[in-house]
């Protein structure tokens, strides 16, 4: 027999999990044909709602059935790592308590890794059902990330990825603060089989997403996984000392030439305010980098958890 983990982050999702075991446990022919055994780990990532309750009274009912719950609201990627370090499991199965990532995938998925792949990845090829500009800005957030970072990020990809412990091992093994999972998933290397399916709205609830935390977690993943920014903020030092230099001699053969001191206050305000423009723009790169680094230096646990079986 062998074990298959099943690492599902919840926050706020009370109506969702007995759907998702449901919908999981469809595949349980599936299953025993594969000598396999479900671990299923939720991951209660400081929900305001009944989830642990939910859960808690699942696990009375079925013993395959884990709980991390966490002291307060960590975020998804805390929640994942948890899951990861908790899972026994030789194939390990990420995914989405709102039936986004459709359970029914799993045999297919399972196949490919039969077939030697070390992880198998999704991602979804329409975004229907979503907002039209946060696909916009999501499609030039994936175009700016792959051209500044060398680990690529699909555009698409979601968080539904069946792993060998090998590979789980391999993400565990960096434990940084800062986690873009979508990236670590992809810089770690191994064979990664990529299957498609078209995108499904979330079964209860809400999405805990709101466009403002999409954008902090696109800087996230721009600061974690690419140091790009810093090289645009010192190429623009560079291109302003040139320009820069170039105005003190037009200025000096001005005043030689023509003896003409003291005009050009509005050019003079327009150079400053653009100069000083840039100059805030670059100290705030080097912040983001700066901040997080910061957080990564005070080597402060991802998650603290409040109860587990
Ligand atoms: N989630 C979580 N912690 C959070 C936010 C979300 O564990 O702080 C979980 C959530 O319960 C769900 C998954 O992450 O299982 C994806 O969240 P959601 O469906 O809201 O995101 P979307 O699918 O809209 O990108
Ligand atoms: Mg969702």
């Amino acid at each position: 027999m062998r074990t298959l983990s099943v690492i599902v982050p919840c926050y706020n999702e009370e109506d969702n999990i007995r759907l998702f075991y449901n919908e999981l446990m469809k595949n349980a022919d599936f299953f025993e044909e594969k000598e396999l055994v479900p671990e299923i780990i939720y991951i209660d990532d400081g929900s305001k709602d009944s989830t642990a309750a939910e859960v808690r009274a699942l696990a009375g009912e079925d013993s395959h059935v884990h709980l991390i719950s966490f002291s307060r609201n960590f975020g998804k990627e805390a929640g994942l790592y948890a899951g990861l370090k908790k899972s026994t499991g030789e194939f390990i199965v990420t995914m989405d308590v709102d039936l986004q990532d459709p359970p029914s995938l799993l045999p297919e998925m399972l196949g490919y890794i039969e077939e030697g792949y070390d992880s198998v990845a999704t991602r979804r090829v329409s975004r229907k059902g979503e907002p039209p500009i946060r696909s916009f800005f999501a499609r030039k957030f994936y175009k700016l990330i792959n051209r500044m970072s060398k680990t690529e990020i699909v555009d698409g990809a979601r968080d539904y990825r069946l792993m060998t412990r090998q590979f789980v091992d391999a993400i565990l093994s960096m434990p940084e603060y800062n986690r873009f999972t979508k990236g670590i998933f992809s810089w770690v290397g191994f064979e990664t089989k990529w299957i498609e399916f078209e995108n499904v709205e979330r079964a209860k609830g809400e999405t805990k997403w709101s466009f403002w935390k999409l954008f902090l977690y696109a800087i996230d993943g721009i600061v974690a996984f690419t140091t790009a920014p810093l090289a645009i903020a010192s190429f623009m030092g560079v291109l302003f000392c040139v320009l820069a230099f170039v105005l003190i001699i037009v200025t000096i053969i001005r005043k030689l030439v023509f003896g003409d001191p003291t005009s050009g206050w509005p050019s003079l305000v327009c150079i400053i305010s653009l100069v000083s423009g840039v100059q805030l723009f670059c100290l705030g790169i080097i912040g983001q980098y700066m901040s997080k680094t910061y957080m990564e230096v005070k080597n402060r646990p991802i998650y603290l958890i409040k109860e587990e079986f």
